[in-house]
């Protein structure tokens, strides 16, 4: 039963695949996958925050922008870099000589000359990241895309997007029903808390690379909140199962919570306590994320696309 249920999702794979590849279609279907996921940006945006495109030099929103508040990441939301850390460079982009402690993520490039940096929350490209310019004491310039960012005054209320990252089996199951809580923005599927790059499903299945399946889901704060969203996902899948939910068995169906600040591992954790109060023997990891990597395009809202229902996911009501 068990390897069946699992050759049956590979199976789909392989049809998808295949389906791909004899119909020619595959170019429109991932435009169509990459549209829906990422709803909320304009091409433009998307030409730099997904596909790692540069603005042109000095014409940028924020290039000769100086008050006082906090840059936000445009997609996910997530605050970035003070208004005190940005320094006039006259390179032609917004420079920042300091980020928000865990905001940024830093990656070389494949040519191994620059270094990329990125949303940590949500993975949108910011720019590059230069040091030992001696430009000022700090000697670092975060060289960022006015059009990946989005600026609060000082003062203002709470950014309007906040984002989660959870694993609990297969993840077109917790995609389905993350998508559906009022409030909920948008929803990827993805790898996380494995230890190699750009992985792929094939990669992840083989049991190898420490990859678990999770659910990025970006949220409107003003509508849900974090602990409405994370006590959806223990009762949408079975947080008692250890490295298997349902049929789906091995390490990338464990069930893991992946927080983006102490604020989102306080309020896991005492969730986790309130299901222990109750006498459930929770398996739930409560880790600090990683890089969260998006999964192939045909994984991204299967049960949507697909018109189906999940086979391995259902709602459970576990608290009061
Ligand atoms: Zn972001």
């Amino acid at each position: 039963m068990i390897i069946k249920v699992n050759n049956m999702k590979n199976l789909a794979l392989i049809l998808l695949t295949g389906m791909f590849f004899s119909s020619g279609c595959g170019q429109n279907v991932k435009n169509k996958t990459t549209t829906m996921s990422l709803h909320t940006l304009t091409p433009e945006e998307e030409s730099v925050i997904v596909h790692k495109g540069t603005e042109r030099p000095f014409t940028g929103k924020y290039n000769n922008f100086f008050e006082k508040g906090t840059y936000v990441c445009k997609r996910c939301g997530a605050s970035l870099y003070e208004s005190s850390d940005k320094f006039k460079s006259d390179c032609g982009w917004p420079s920042f000589d300091g980020e928000i402690k865990g905001a940024v993520k830093r990656t070389p490039d494949p040519d191994g000359i620059r270094t990329e940096i990125s949303c940590a929350a949500c993975g949108a490209h910011l720019g590059h990241v230069f040091t030992g310019e001696q430009l000022t004491p700090k000697n670092t310039r975060y060289c960022v895309n006015s059009i990946s960012l989005d600026f609060l005054p000082a003062g203002s209320e709470k950014p309007r997007r906040d984002t989660a990252i959870v694993a609990g089996g297969c993840f077109w199951g917790v995609e389905y029903y993350m998508h559906k809580i009022p409030g909920v923005i948008s929803t990827e599927a993805g790898y996380i808390g494995g230890h190699l790059k750009n992985p792929t499903y094939r990669e992840v299945c083989s049991h190898t690379t420490g990859y678990a399946e999770a659910v990025r889901i970006i949220f409107d704060p003003a509508k849900t909140s974090y602990e409405a969203v994370t006590k959806m996902f223990f009762e949408i899948h079975d947080p008692t199962q250890v490295d298997r939910q349902g049929p789906d068995v091995g390490d990338q169906y464990r069930s893991e919570v992946f927080y983006l600040n102490d604020g989102q591992k306080l309020t896991t954790e005492k969730l986790i306590g309130l299901l222990k109060q109750k006498g459930f023997k929770v398996a739930t990891k409560v880790t600090l994320a990683s890089t969260f990597w998006r999964a192939e395009d045909y994984h991204q809202q299967y049960y949507e696309k697909e018109g189906q229902t999940p086979y391995c996911h259902g709602y459970v009501k576990r608290f009061d």
